[in-house]
């Protein structure tokens, strides 16, 4: 038996008692005549105890030969400490041990495992399982296990039925490139991994399933933009004989249940927002509604004057970021130079300042009176003290670096607060997107997501104007799951991939098999996907997604552990009947 107790677990009550422990030695301290070392696994840290009068010889000996890491198994006696610690839950005590085997000896490691370390993120990569013994990223572990424990009991109790789907599958589109895999067994074939279980899950529904769900990798060969993942985790659901009614509610109750379990936090409010509204008010299709500065649109109270700049543009519109008034030139300089960034890449800003007295001082102040900044202010909600931002020029452009404006800005106020959650849909989505460098419409969710009842003729004359049975799920300005009602008939996939660009040879070759199910009774169906990993660091207080995943990728898509991808050899690729080209 290597252990009887873990290294969290003993308490002044076990005081007498004979244990046995097993870890790793974080630290030894050697005063001489007595020796301490802090012994760690999962569960916590306890203090052994070595000293000349009471250990013997040999033990103390080794004992003082352990080196940092080192996996020991100790057995003694719990005695209560004479100078307790209160920062640790076995503080009260340490054990006095008489006898200790090194089970395994360990190079001393590149960096300490302990809460502040020395290590720099790449080399904390790079021994990633060291990293993990540390409490940031234990903890974080543990807490991923937690959520998708209550994920699976609330899905559970609503009678979702848990279905792994293949990996090795054709193409599934979710608008990244596919990761392919060649088949030995068809030479000059090529599986792909799933972008996401899509298809699958539909035929799911076609199979009579009634209520699938799966925490389910996916997989994207997209170029990493920040904190993202080429492989990542999804809580991918669906349902059938569902309305989009009928969706929202399930996940919200699945929201609701997992701030009450994970945070202690009941939720009441749940708000939902069109898209268009969503933009209207926030410039962005995801906002954080946990604060004001919402986006007011002053074309009318700002295109009648001489000033060019607005008069030309498509769109003006501004926020008031609250009591920055008393910016000074440089501290404005600055941030018209953030907004003039190329990540955000506004022209120019104009600004205003609601001083104290009700008047107003402009940087247009030539062609704008007392009166036209009035009216501004009125708009945008400023009250004296504030600061009115205005950007203007394309409507989505301008309206999207307000937005960063506005998020950079609560960011600054501290008003971003991690422990706050504010839920919302965005509902009614665009069914298309135009692309603008090839003029060409794709889906905006996927090619399976339904137009809004009743608008399936405006996509031959209006397209861009088609609404689909679309949402977003999005807490505190982070999308954290979309889904769609589905298209359940063949006809109407079919006029849908042709106004996706796709002739019905190639709509058949690659989706034929959806098609042709659809043809065997295909009931009403629907469904959603929530993005686990960030759904757990959101939950978990944090931005980045890689704390909370066991071994991430780095932002070039490289694991820098196992040193991967990597070559393969000559063989490997002749029996894939591969050749490389350089
Ligand atoms: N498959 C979709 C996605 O990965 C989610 C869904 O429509 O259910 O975004």
């Amino acid at each position: 038996m290597y252990r009887s107790h873990t290294c969290g677990e003993l308490r002044k009550s076990h005081s007498n008692t004979l244990v046995t422990l097993s870890g790793w030695v974080q630290k030894t301290r050697d005063k001489g005549f007595v020796v301490w070392v802090d012994l760690r696994d999962r569960y916590g840290i306890t203090q052994l105890v070595f000293d000349e009068e009471r250990t013997s010889p040999d033990v103390l000996e080794k004992a003082r030969s352990l080196g940092r890491e080192f996996v020991i198994q100790a057995k003694g006696t719990v005695i209560e400490r004479a100078s307790k610690n209160p920062n640790i839950p076995t503080g009260d005590i340490e054990v006095l041990v008489n006898e200790l085997t090194i089970l395994n000896a360990s190079k001393t490691p590149p960096f300490t495992i302990e809460n502040e370390t020395d290590g720099g993120e790449d080399l904390r990569m790079k021994y990633r399982y060291l990293d993990i013994r540390r409490n940031q990223v234990k903890n974080n572990l543990i807490f991923r296990s937690k959520v998708t424990m209550e994920v699976r009991k609330y899905l559970s109790e609503q009678g979702f039925i848990e279905v792994e789907t293949p990996y090795l599958i054709k193409s599934t589109p979710e608008g990244a490139r596919d990761f392919v895999v060649p088949s030995r067994m068809n030479e000059g074939q090529f599986y792909a991994l799933p972008q996401s279980p899509q298809t699958f899950k539909q035929l799911l529904m076609v199979g009579g399933m009634d209520k699938y769900f799966q925490i389910v990798k996916c997989f994207r060969d997209e170029d990493l933009r920040a904190d993202r993942q080429p492989e990542f985790t999804q809580i991918d659901c669906e349902m059938a004989f569902v309305e989009q009614e009928d969706i929202l509610n399930t996940f919200e109750g699945l929201t609701k249940h997992l701030l009450a379990e994970i945070n202690g936090i009941e939720i009441d409010a749940f708000p939902r927002m069109t898209f268009d509204e969503a933009m209207r008010r926030f410039g962005n299709d995801k906002p954080d509604i946990r604060f004001g500065m919402e986006l007011g649109e002053l074309n009318e109270v700002a295109q009648h004057k001489d000033f060019n700049v607005f008069n030309s543009a498509e769109f003006v519109g501004g926020i008031a970021i609250p009591d920055a008034a008393i910016y000074t030139r440089k501290e404005i300089d600055r941030l018209i130079d953030w907004v003039k960034r190329p990540q955000v890449g506004a022209k120019g800003m104009v600004y205003v300042k609601c001083n104290e007295d009700g008047t107003f001082k402009s940087s247009v102040d030539k062609f704008y009176n007392q009166d036209d900044l009035a009216n501004w202010a009125e708009v945008v909600g400023a009250k004296a003290g504030d600061l009115i931002c205005v950007l203007s020029g394309q409507i989505h452009e301008t309206r999207a670096q307000l937005s960063a404006l506005r998020m950079e800005m609560a960011e600054r106020l501290g008003l971003r607060k991690p422990n706050e959650f504010a839920p919302l849909w965005i509902t009614d989505f665009p069914l298309l997107e135009l692309d603008q460098e090839t003029g060409r419409y794709h889906a905006m969710h996927h090619p399976f997501t339904s137009p809004k009842p009743g608008q399936l003729d405006l996509l031959d004359t209006d397209p861009g104007k088609v609404k689909a049975n679309a949402y977003d799920l999005v807490l505190n300005g982070n999308e954290i799951g979309g889904g769609s009602i589905r298209i359940h008939d063949k006809e109407v996939q079919a006029t849908m991939f042709h106004h996706l660009g796709f002739t019905p040879e190639e709509a058949q070759a690659q989706f034929g098999f959806l098609m042709d199910a659809f043809q065997y009774g295909a009931p009403p169906h629907g469904g959603i996907a929530f993005g686990l990993d960030r759904l757990v660091a959101i939950l978990g207080g944090q931005e980045t997604i890689r704390d909370f995943i066991a071994f991430p990728k780095n932002n070039n898509g490289r694991d820098v552990m196992i040193d991967a991808p990597s070559p393969i050899d000559r063989e490997q690729l002749d029996e894939l009947g591969l050749k490389l080209q350089k």
